[in-house]
């Protein structure tokens, strides 16, 4: 799911590549020829970053020399990143052209699902994230996996960069925790010196938002006669941290099962 997501993403960004530079309908989904992404991992991987399709993927030699901070092992590639505030808008208006006319039910409901009177799925939950999001020029991405998940995401057509991350069991709050934002700042600054201390970063902005995980993983299923009724649905939802990397995949595995594909 996440290769035909890329590749769907890869095409698009290409489509809108020109009109990206300048419009930016949704800047930071674009591929960056002249970027180069440096993701710290301390994993080693075979041929792709992650498992993921990715491009110019190469596992960084000389690391002390490419990257000023002490780590053991490090992989490069190009990839694209998602600005939802600038993405979903221009999704938005594309679903708007194709609505069809229909009786079939596609179960996207995420965390209603727990709740969905003939759905009642009680393996998702809610994990809450947050974000902190500060003013720069900075254009790398940076991640770090060890026991936090550390990552420096750049939102080139805005100017900001994202700092994260946390992942809360059960917490639905959607007020920021400053803690977890200094939290951020410190991580940041540990893996990325250039960025400046602390207390020099520009905050612009907390993000919070909820992810919805699914215990056992995502539900992607047909049913037939949902709620006792002559209609026929498929589920698809629990994609926890990977909603918009399992997509443009995932859209297309529903029309499948809903053609009886799979
Ligand atoms: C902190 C955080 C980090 C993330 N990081 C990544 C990442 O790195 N990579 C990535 O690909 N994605 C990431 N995501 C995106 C995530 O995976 C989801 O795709 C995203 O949160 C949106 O999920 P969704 O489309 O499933 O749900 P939503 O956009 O919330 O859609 C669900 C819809 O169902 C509706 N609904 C619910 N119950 C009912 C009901 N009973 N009746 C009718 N309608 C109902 C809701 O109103 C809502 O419109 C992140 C999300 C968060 C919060």
């Amino acid at each position: 799911m996440s290769e035909d997501t890329f590749k769907r993403f890869w095409k698009i960004s290409s489509e809108v590549a020109s009109e990206s530079q300048r419009k930016t309908p949704f800047g930071s989904l674009h591929k960056a020829p002249d970027w180069v992404f440096p993701v710290i991992q301390l994993s080693r991987s075979s041929g792709r970053a992650d498992g993921r399709p990715s491009r110019q993927f190469r596992i960084l030699k000389n690391l002390k020399d490419e990257y000023p901070v002490q780590y053991a092992f490090g992989l490069s590639y190009t990839s694209m990143t998602i600005e939802p505030p600038r993405y979903l808008p221009w999704l938005l208006g594309q679903a708007l052209t194709i609505v069809p006319h229909t009786k079939t039910i596609i179960n996207c409901s995420r965390l209603g699902a727990r709740y969905l009177k003939d759905v009642k799925d009680k393996v998702i939950i809610p994990d809450r994230g947050q974000t902190c999001v500060i003013k720069t020029d900075f254009k790398k991405m940076i991640t770090r996996r060890r026991d936090q998940y550390t990552y420096l995401i750049p939102r080139p057509a805005s100017g900001v960069l994202i700092l994260g991350g946390i992942n809360e069991h059960w917490n639905t709050s959607h007020e920021p925790n400053p803690a977890s934002r200094e939290m951020f700042k410190q991580r940041a600054f540990k893996i990325c010196p250039e960025l400046g201390p602390p207390e020099s970063m520009e905050v612009v902005k907390d993000i919070v938002g909820v992810r919805s995980t699914r215990t056992g993983g995502y539900r992607l299923e047909r049913e037939e006669g949902i709620g006792g009724r002559d209609v026929t649905g498929v589920h698809s939802y629990g994609y926890a941290s990977g909603g918009y990397q399992a997509s443009l995949g995932t859209a297309l595995q529903v029309v499948q099962l809903l053609k009886g594909e799979e």
